[in-house]
């Protein structure tokens, strides 16, 4: 058998037009406003492509820089939450330090809150309540539910128990009736808890992290992790020791990574449609 790598670049292309086109038929341009710290190279460039395909959403994305220490930063983004003409906000990776990204959503506020951090829509999520969840935990069930069909039942392990990844996942799959186990960095036998597993989702940002040992013969991975070694960006798959074994393996980065930002911006569009009167 041979492994399929599987890109997401078809799923996030249908899903921005889904969103240009459900803008378009609410006559709505969502606003928002991308915070970063402008010294870094790194993040600079990734807001001005997430600003360029915004545009393919129909969305219209600012870049500004963090204010100078965290408590103007906090002040920064309740400004935004309190500006009319602003439906969404987002800090980019790294926060500046000493801005906790937990205080920096309770700023933003629920409502303009899109990467699902603000307690609020967390804990909807874990009553599995409509709310508003993290992007890229959306795309990994995105992932697996094109890759393995109706999850119910399923046997998933998450590798990574983040805010914005691993703990946003579970409640996603338990909401559909998967089967979750979940294991981190002081998980003591990761490879006999992955091997149960129908798919593995890992976001550890460990390089090779995941082996033919760790898992079933025919096993879906879904790889959410991102590195990079010399110029080269890896996953947490290793392509090599897997193939043949695993069915699917998502490509890194263009698997989960594309899908995410098509997410992000449907998240935004949700925000600015449930900020206009009806
Ligand atoms: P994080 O550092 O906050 O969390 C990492 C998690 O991995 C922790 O729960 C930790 O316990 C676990 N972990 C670390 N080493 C481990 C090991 N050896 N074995 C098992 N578990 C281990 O990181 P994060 O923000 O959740 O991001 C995780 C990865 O996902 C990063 O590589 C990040 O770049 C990537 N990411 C990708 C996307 C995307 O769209 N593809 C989006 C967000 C994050």
């Amino acid at each position: 058998m041979q492994t399929r790598i599987f890109s997401g670049l078809d799923i996030a292309r249908d899903v921005h037009a889904e969103t240009l086109r459900r803008a378009q038929d609410a006559g709505i341009r969502p606003t928002c406003r991308v915070l970063l710290d402008a010294s870094n190279a790194g993040a600079r460039a990734y807001a001005t492509r997430q600003q360029e395909m915004a545009e393919q959403a129909g969305i219209a994305l600012t870049v500004l820089a963090y204010a100078s220490d965290p408590l103007a930063i906090y002040r920064q983004l309740a400004a935004l939450r309190d500006d009319p003409a602003v439906d969404a906000v987002i800090t980019l990776y790294p926060l500046p330090q000493g801005v906790d990204a937990i205080a920096a959503a309770l700023a933003i506020g629920a409502e303009k809150d899109v990467d699902g951090l603000h307690p609020m829509n967390a804990g909807n999520l874990l009553l599995g309540a409509p709310g508003r969840g993290a992007a890229t935990a959306q795309a990994s069930v995105i992932c697996a539910e094109a890759l393995f069909g109706n999850l119910a039942g399923a046997k998933v392990a998450v590798v990574g128990a983040s805010p914005v990844v691993g703990r946003p996942l579970t409640m996603m799959l338990l909401d559909r009736n998967a089967t979750v186990s979940v294991g981190h960095a002081a998980t003591r036998d990761l490879a006999a808890l992955t091997r149960q597993a129908d798919i593995v989702v890992s976001a550890t940002g460990v390089a090779g992290l995941i082996t033919a040992d760790h898992i079933a013969q025919g096993a879906i991975l879904i790889d959410v992790g991102i590195s990079r070694s010399n110029g080269q960006i890896l996953g947490d798959v290793d392509l090599a020791s897997v193939e043949g074994k695993a069915t699917a393996v998502t490509h890194a980065p263009d698997g989960v990574g594309p899908i995410t930002t098509a997410c992000l911006f449907r998240n935004i569009f949700g925000t600015a449609l449930s900020r206009r009167p009806q």
